[in-house]
């Protein structure tokens, strides 16, 4: 797999990089302050405009190429909803989306986080950490494109950056969350997944407790996540009961099966007050029934959790169909019933195909 793409972007350099940069340009010590506050917290897109930096200093960086390098707004998509769908381009025309979710999805619920009163106090971004995805899970349509690339931290803060400015986000009175739930599996492309978050915790301002980053259960990496001092809430794609089950719709589970997952989750050190959050997208006749509940809330007895349940968001080429609303409903009382709290996450932006599993790149 092809990974970096050219690094003359300075969007997805750490504190120490941007020391480093500055010393091999001869410039004082205190130009990596400001690059950093310029790139993340002040997020300007042009070198033009950081102003604490000397003009000869700029249009030399400038001739050799160097750059912010935000992502290209390629084109967005609105819903009737609120929520915005972006196609973004990378340096190398290479596109990821992004989805802005004015009022969240309820996906927040239940973990403390939710919520004021002004309706876009709890907006959520939706990250792509790929370009495609290699998992597979047969109901993603995310999964047709197989996966092109990584994406490096820049590409991924970057993300945000771009949603921030194009909604004129304010972080300092206005609230967002950020989910890693976009296009790609994150813990396939670890290292600069965390880079990212680091990077949107420290520079962005953006607190960690606020990030949810979704895996389809990537064991190893779940266990180093648990071990990192700066990491967002993790979230585990569970998707089905029984080992049977989730290999049929999640290949993934051959490599690491139930039992390897649930008890990497038993494992998993959380913080105060912290829940683990497993989805589980309902698919029609497969995993939606009585007797599918009662098997969940076995696997997942004693973990300090919570279930987000999503009801499959069909499109072309997935064989699945959407569950029957009453289906759902009975699903949620069963695990409430067991103590287990659940909710039902409301599809965003259906109607642009940006709701959880319809990332796809529509536009060449
Ligand atoms: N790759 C990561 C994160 C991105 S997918 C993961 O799989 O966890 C984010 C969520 O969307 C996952 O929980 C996934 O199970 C769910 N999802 C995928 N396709 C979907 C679909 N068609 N309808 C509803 N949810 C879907
Ligand atoms: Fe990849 Fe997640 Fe889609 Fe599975 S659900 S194919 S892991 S993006």
């Amino acid at each position: 797999m092809a990974l970096e793409v050219s690094q003359s972007a300075l969007l997805g350099l750490d504190f120490e990089e941007l020391s480093c940069f500055a010393e091999q340009h001869g410039q004082p010590e205190y130009r990596a302050r400001q690059f950093f506050e310029a790139i993340y917290s002040q997020r300007l897109s042009s070198l033009d405009a950081i102003s604490t930096l000397p003009k000869q200093f700029r249009s030399a960086l400038k001739e050799q190429g160097v750059e912010i390098g935000q992502p290209r707004n390629h084109q967005s998509f609105y819903s009737g909803d609120g929520t915005i769908r972006y196609l973004f381009a990378m340096a190398d025309e290479e596109t990821v989306e992004t989805v802005w979710m004015p009022e969240g999805d309820g996906g927040e619920s239940g973990d403390g986080s939710e919520a004021g009163d002004r309706d876009w106090e709890r907006a959520t971004i939706c990250v792509s950490s790929q370009v495609g995805c290699a998992v597979n899970c047969q109901f993603c349509l995310t999964a047709l494109l197989g996966v092109k690339r990584n994406l490096n931290a820049g590409e991924i803060v970057g993300q945000v950056i771009a949603v921030l400015n194009d909604r004129e986000v304010d972080l300092e009175r206005q609230r967002v969350n950020i989910v890693f739930m976009g296009m790609g599996e994150p813990f396939l492309n670890y290292a600069q997944f965390m880079k990212a978050a680091r990077l949107l915790v420290e520079g962005v301002g953006i607190p960690e407790s606020r990030m949810t980053v979704s895996t389809s259960g990537i064991v190893p990496r779940i266990h180093e996540f648990g071990g990192e001092p700066v990491r967002p809430k993790l979230a585990i794609s569970l998707n089905a009961p029984n080992d049977q089950i989730r290999t049929s719709i999640m290949p993934i589970n051959k490599k690491w099966n139930l039992e390897l997952l649930m008890h990497a989750a038993r494992e998993f050190p959380l913080r105060n007050r912290e829940r683990i959050t497993f989805e589980y997208v309902l698919l029609h006749g497969v995993n939606d029934q009585p007797a599918h509940a009662r098997e969940v809330v076995e696997l997942v007895r004693g973990i300090r959790c919570k279930v987000n349940l999503i009801a499959l968001n069909p499109g072309p080429g997935i064989a699945f169909a959407t569950p029957e609303e009453r289906n759902v409903r009975n699903f949620q009382s069963m695990l409430v019933g067991a103590g287990i709290p659940a909710f039902i996450r409301r599809p965003r932006g259906r109607d642009i195909y940006a709701a959880c599993g319809q990332l796809k790149r529509t536009v060449a």
